[in-house]
């Protein structure tokens, strides 16, 4: 008998059909004596439809009230799937992030989780209840309800299991683990049995959503055993994030792909090459809370230089608002900007003891043509920014470049 956290994502939560569906599957885990912590999603869609009525009224959502609004989604699931267990017999409860509570601290959308109090918890499984929890949301200490970032209920549930000293965190998601790539952009994508946290970490952060950053990071501080699995399958171990890389298992160099469409590319050009340059480009930008990503800056030639550097798609025209004062400013000839970028990332713990990885990459892109316009690297990753429109094709070459397509695991 263990306790077990399991998360079920918005697809697996789409209908009420489905939530039948996993009612019926956490009354057979219940049958063979686990206690189970369930954590669900909206149903799939829903988060994206409350955002568009938030902005159908505001074209900036206040974020308080923005998060009051969304988290609606993960109370009506919530709602529905404790009906669903006790409809076929199964005694459930469902609690709201405010109700367990999952404290927060008050950066509405994205908020961290400061502290869980598992009593009310502990209490129910004690007396033979399922436990169901919203995922995505929690209260900060004003008491306002806060959301944890698009994909968060992934974050939800491994906190649950860390609080709760959980034997295992089920990811249960419409696909049957993680795979070498996104599956839906390279059919010949393999599932791994397992991967690295550090790899994992690189995955999620480099664009491969099947599990939020953010998730990773608090299983690997907190040490869970997290496995990503199907919904949809019966049976199957999914994939499992381990500490240890298999020193027995013949493991691929590069064990995954990871891509991300959310990028723009800002090129600031004929900046004097001086001191300071950088944090008076990037410095405003920073001030409004903008991420930016890569960062190149060019040896410079006769005073001058060039300057680039992406940031989120969606922020891409407040960062030229921003830059069109800092050019005046600073000087610089001109501004060139695309937003139609995308980024590829090959990921491997292997790479830290192989060269000449970044250099197959960069040939097996020239040989279909594809130019790069940015290249940033680190001990286990090596991330290349393309125009959008050679996206799939460049993840394709590379999966097959890198041996990806073929069966290498035990
Ligand atoms: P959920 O709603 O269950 O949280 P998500 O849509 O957030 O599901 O994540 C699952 C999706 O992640 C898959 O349908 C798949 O398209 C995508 N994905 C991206 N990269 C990978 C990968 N490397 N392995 C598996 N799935 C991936
Ligand atoms: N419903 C939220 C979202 O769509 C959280 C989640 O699904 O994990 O981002
Ligand atoms: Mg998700």
């Amino acid at each position: 008998m263990a306790l077990i956290v399991q998360k079920y994502g918005g697809t697996s939560v789409g209908t009420t059909e489905r939530i039948k569906n996993v009612a019926r599957r956490i009354a057979k885990w219940k049958a063979q004596g686990h206690d189970l912590v369930i954590v669900v999603s909206a149903m799939s869609g829903e988060t994206n439809r409350l955002i568009g009525l938030a902005k159908d009224i505001q074209e900036y959502p206040d974020a308080r009230e923005l998060d009051v609004l969304v988290s609606t989604g993960e109370q009506v699931t919530i709602g529905l799937l404790a009906m669903a267990l006790k409809e076929i017999g199964v005694p459930a409860k469902s609690y709201c992030g405010w109700q367990v509570p999952v404290v927060t601290d008050s950066s509405h959308s994205k908020a961290r989780i400061q502290s869980i109090d598992d009593a009310a918890m502990r209490a129910d499984l004690d007396a033979g209840q399922v436990v169901i929890v919203a995922g995505f949301q929690g209260v900060d200490e004003l008491g306002s309800i806060t959301t944890l970032g698009r994909g968060g209920s992934d974050t939800s549930a491994v906190a649950l299991a860390a609080a709760l000293k959980a034997d295992e965190c089920q990811i249960y998601t419409d696909v049957d683990g993680v795979y070498t790539t996104d599956p839906r952009v390279v059919p010949e994508a393999r599932r791994l049995k397992t991967i690295t946290f550090e790899e994992m970490i690189e995955m999620a952060s480099l664009g491969s959503k099947v599990l939020q950053i953010r998730s990773v990071e608090f299983a690997g501080k907190y040490k869970v055993r997290l496995r990503v699995l199907s919904s949809f399958e019966e049976e199957g171990e999914g994939t499992l994030i381990t500490f240890e890389e298999d020193q027995n298992m013949e493991k691929a160099v590069v064990a995954g792909i990871a891509f991300d469409r959310n990028e723009a590319r800002i090129n600031v050009k004929g900046v004097p090459d001086k001191p300071g340059i950088a944090y008076q480009i990037l410095g405003p930008i920073a001030d409004a809370n903008i991420e930016v990503d890569m960062i190149i800056q060019n040896v410079g030639e006769n005073g001058t230089t060039d300057f680039s550097f992406t940031v989120p798609r969606g922020e891409f025209q407040r960062t030229l608002g921003i830059l069109r004062d800092v050019q005046t400013h600073i000087g610089a000839a001109k501004i060139d900007a695309d937003d139609k970028v995308a980024k590829i990332s090959i990921v491997g713990v292997g790479m830290r003891s192989h060269c000449g990885i970044a250099s197959t990459m960069f040939r097996t892109l020239a040989e279909e043509g594809i130019n790069i316009q940015l290249i940033s690297t680190s001990e286990i990753k090596v991330s290349v920014l393309v125009d959008e429109k050679y996206l799939e094709l460049g993840v394709r070459v590379l999966h097959k470049a890198f041996g990806l397509d073929q069966t290498v695991e035990a």
